[in-house]
């Protein structure tokens, strides 16, 4: 069994390593620790966030650096302050019993002063973000020309997110790096391009299939109609009483709107979303962390870096748009030999993206069915009497009040106790699924014609929506513009589904679609106008920025 001393670690760090927990090396700690401790060899890690990557760069950094010389040596830059943070905190405990290395933590959104005071303190070892770092540099208030180490992390996430320039900037003001480590969970061509540009024979080591999900993940699939999206999401909560979960979505307002609906509705969850300031977003995290917060719903910018232990479970409201960060979001669970499940709610149409996802992260989908209402009940009911039979009552007085008990029960059977304890904590559950519908799209219901595909609209004045009651097809119709069409890939009907799926109108609520290459015209009912602006207006669709507003204001 290899061991972090057989590695050639110092015993100060294999002595903090044990400290932490760790028994054995992770798969990238092995396979990297001897090699970064030559201190001279280029390496390109291919590894996942949770598989201990930051230990596997992070104890041969400190081994190299020289604590007696006081300006910065060692440049460790990754995408979010989350990261920049957690960085630090697992690299201070890793150095605990080794004395005059200083590390600082440099990243945007506070104050750069107190920063640039750290860094005159002498530090050895600079954890950054790009755009701080290029700030620092630019202000002179940190000095490159001696840093002999650079480690790139979640490089993938940095270029995702367009720091490419901001990292060829950084590795052109690094003149006498002697090796650089880069890690990455998958590899795109720009990451190819940097490392060829920058890199001298990089040994490259993959832990697992590049772009593979963990296979510790269970990746499940809903199919529910666009309406119906957050009845099943809610469901989905319900179902899984002990969840300890991070909800996406594509967009900080369905992050907002849900967070803010579910709060109503009585669950612990709070929004992580770019609009927050510092000290909101610390205040969310760190209510998340310590589990005041079951749940948290974020969108990807937000979510980035964001490591915490534990999570049962990540549902996607929606697929994203680009195929790999879903192996981002699913990654937040199934973490450190723990299983997760992630959630995808999912439109029938987007099915065929499902196919492409299992190519890319090498796992299959199950596709899972919407508990019905009564599946939620049972399973509460289920949990509440298994946590009602666990509770501890060895502690605590209660022998004294037991005669009081039994004096105040005396006339009640042992059953009607027990019904009324349910009722206390069920009615919530029982009347909001007191026959609640059949979530799931089953094929009958696939195939039911709607009355916009039978061509309802000015033209058929009157139609029947699906329950059949009649509606006025003109009169109380408005017409939106949108500068969406049939170049943008659409079909008539995945534009509607695409429409619907954003704004979560019902479908009879829609009147004729008119699409051309570039703009359509949609003829909506009156009362519902507001809300599908609202919901697709500034929302962008493969990079390019929706604009939505009503045709006869234009
Ligand atoms: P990372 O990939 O660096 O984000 O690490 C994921 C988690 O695994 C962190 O919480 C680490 O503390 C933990 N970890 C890292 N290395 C080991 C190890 N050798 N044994 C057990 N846990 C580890």
């Amino acid at each position: 069994m290899i061991t972090f001393e057989g590695l050639g670690l110092d015993e100060r760090l294999v002595k903090a390593t044990s400290a932490l927990g760790y028994i054995n090396p992770t798969t990238i700690q092995e396979k990297a620790i001897p090699v970064l401790l030559s201190g001279t060899t280029d390496f390109i890690g291919l590894a996942q966030t949770g598989t201990g990557k930051t230990a596997a760069f992070g104890l041969p950094l400190l081994q190299l650096i020289k604590p007696t010389d006081k300006y910065p040596q060692a440049l460790i830059v990754c995408p979010t302050r989350e990261l920049c943070m957690q960085i630090v905190n697992e690299m201070e405990s890793f150095k605990k019993h080794m004395t005059g290395i200083n590390l600082v933590a440099v990243y945007g959104g506070t104050p750069i002063g107190g920063q640039i005071r750290e860094i005159k303190r002498g530090v050895q070892i600079v954890v950054a973000t790009p755009g701080r770092l290029i700030d620092l540099i630019e202000r002179k208030a940190i000095n490159l020309d001696q840093i002999k180490y650079v480690v790139l992390d979640e490089a993938d996430e940095m270029l995702n997110m367009g720091f490419q320039d901001d990292i060829e900037f950084i590795l052109k003001n690094t003149p006498l790096r002697e090796s650089t480590w880069l890690f990455s969970a998958t590899m795109p061509t720009e990451i190819k391009k940097v490392s060829k540009k920058y890199m001298k024979d990089p040994k490259e080591v993959q832990v697992g299939k590049v772009n593979t999900g963990n296979k510790d993940i269970d990746h499940q699939y809903f199919v529910v109609s666009a309406q119906h999206r957050y009845d099943a999401l809610k469901r989905l909560i319900d179902f899984n009483p002990g969840m300890y979960g991070i909800i996406f979505t594509r967009t900080k307002l369905d992050a907002q709107d849900i967070a803010e609906k579910l709060t109503r509705e009585g669950y612990d969850i709070d929004a992580l979303h770019g609009d927050l300031t510092q000290a909101q977003r610390d205040k969310v995290m760190g209510q998340f962390r310590d589990k005041t917060l079951q749940l948290l719903i974020a969108t990807d910018v937000a979510a980035r870096g964001i490591d915490v232990q534990g999570i049962t479970h990540v549902i996607n409201f929606e697929l994203p748009d680009d195929m790999e960060v879903y192996t981002h979001r699913s990654g937040r669970t199934g973490r450190a030999g723990k299983t997760g499940v992630c959630m995808s709610i999912i439109h029938s149409r987007e099915t065929f993206r499902l196919r492409q996802i299992e190519r890319l992260i090498q796992a299959p989908f199950h596709k899972m069915e919407i508990p019905t209402g009564k599946d939620v009940c049972r399973k509460q009911f289920f949990y509440f009497m298994d946590k009602l039979l666990q509770t501890d009552i060895s502690h605590g007085n209660y022998e004294t009040y037991v005669p009081m008990l039994e004096e105040k029960f005396a006339d009640i059977s042992k059953e009607d106790i027990l019904k009324r304890v349910a009722a206390m904590e069920f009615d919530r559950f029982l009347k909001y699924y007191d026959n609640a519908e059949d979530l799931n799209i089953r094929d009958d219901k696939r195939t039911r014609v709607s009355p916009m595909r039978e061509g309802a609209g000015r033209d058929q004045a009157r139609t029947r929506d699906t329950r059949g009651r009649e509606f006025a097809g003109t009169g109380n119709y408005t017409k939106l513009f949108v500068n969406l069409g049939t170049k943008d890939g659409f079909y008539k009907a995945s534009f509607l589904q695409y429409i619907l799926d954003l704004s979560e109108i019902k479908k009879e609520s829609l009147g004729r679609i008119d699409m051309k290459e570039m703009n359509s015209w949609i003829e909506i009912d009156k009362s519902s106008a507001n809300k599908m602006i609202k919901a697709l207006d500034g929302k962008t669709y493969k990079g390019r920025r929706i604009r939505m507003n009503d045709a006869s204001s234009r």
